[in-house]
C-alpha cells in the first residue's frame, strides 16, 4: 500500500516529517494533585498524578527514594472494535513499566525519601502513539502536582514505510508492519531516557528515525513549557500577584 503519496502527501495530508496537531490541558482532574490531558492528532490521554503520599505497602517504602508507580490503560471506548482487554493485559503492563521507567529519569526522588508517588495514565481515544502521548501528559500532570523534576521529558515515535521516515505515526501507519521507533528525551540535560522500536530497521536508516523522533520529542518540549508557562501566569492572575 501506498503511504506516502507520489505528491509527498500521507494519507492524512500530512508532510512527512510533520507532526498531528498537539494540544494540551492542565487540571483535567480536580480530585488528583495534578492532571492534564494530552492529545497527539486522534489520540487523546488523561493523566493523574497523586502523592507525594504516604507508601501504601510498607515493605515497598524506600529510606533514601520515593517509590514511584505507574499504571496505563485503555478505556474501553477508546479504539471502536479493536481493544481486546482495557487493562491488566500484557500490553498495558509492559507500557506502564515503560513509562515508570521513562518519568524515573527526571523524577528528584531522592528529595522525597519514604514515600509514593502514582502515575496513572488513560486513553481515552487512540490512534497510535499513544505511550508517547500519555508520557507528554504524564509530564504536564507532574509538574502540575509540584514533583520536583530535572528536565521535562518528552517523547515522540516515528517509522519508516514506503522507503521514508514518517514523525508522529497513527494507528494506520503504526499497523503498517513497518518500524515504529518511539523515543524520550531530556531536552535541557540533551539525554535519551526512552528508545523502543518494533519490528527490522536498517542500521543506516535507524539514526535518520531516531532523529526525527528526537525533533519531534523538542517540538513537544518547547509546546510543553509554553503550557506551564500560560498555567503559571494564570495561576498569578487569580492569586493577585
Ligand atoms: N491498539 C488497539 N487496541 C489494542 C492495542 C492497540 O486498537 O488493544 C491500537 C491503538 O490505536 C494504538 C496502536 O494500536 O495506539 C498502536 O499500539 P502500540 O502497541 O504500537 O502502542 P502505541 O503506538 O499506542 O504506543
Amino acid at each position: 500500500m501506498e503511504y506516502v503519496s507520489p505528491e509527498g502527501l500521507r494519507l492524512d495530508g500530512r508532510r512527512p516529517m510533520e507532526m498531528r496537531q498537539i494540544r494540551a490541558e492542565i487540571g483535567a482532574v480536580s480530585r488528583a494533585d495534578g492532571s492534564a490531558i494530552f492529545e497527539m492528532g486522534n489520540t487523546k490521554v488523561v493523566a493523574a498524578v497523586y502523592g507525594p503520599r504516604e507508601v501504601q505497602n510498607r515493605s515497598q517504602q524506600m529510606s533514601d527514594q520515593a517509590l514511584i508507580r505507574c499504571e496505563y490503560s485503555m478505556a474501553n471506548f477508546s479504539t471502536g472494535d479493536r481493544k481486546r482487554k482495557p487493562k491488566g493485559d500484557r500490553r498495558s503492563t509492559e507500557i506502564s513499566m515503560v513509562i515508570r521507567q521513562t518519568m524515573e529519569a527526571c523524577i528528584m526522588t531522592h528529595l522525597m525519601p519514604r514515600s509514593q508517588i502514582d502515575i496513572y495514565v488513560q486513553v481515552l481515544q487512540a490512534d497510535g502513539g499513544t505511550r508517547s502521548a500519555c508520557i507528554n501528559a504524564a509530564t504536564l500532570a507532574l509538574s502540575d502536582a509540584g514533583i520536583p523534576m530535572c528536565d521535562l521529558v518528552t517523547s515522540c515515535s516515528a517509522g519508516y514505510l514506503n522507503s521514508t521516515p514518517l514523525l508522529d505515526l497513527n494507528y494506520v501507519e503504526d499497523s503498517a508492519g513497518g518500524p515504529d521507533v518511539t523515543v524520550g528525551i531530556l531536552p535541557k540535560l540533551d539525554k535519551v531516557t526512552l528508545l523502543q522500536m518494533d519490528s527490522k530497521l536498517p542500521i543506516d536508516i535507524v539514526e535518520n528515525v531516531m532523529q526525527l523522533a528526537t525533533e519531534g520529542c523538542k517540538a513537544v518540549a518547547n509546546y510543553i513549557r509554553e503550557i506551564l508557562l500560560e498555567n503559571t501566569k494564570q495561576l498569578e492572575y487569580r492569586r493577585g500577584v
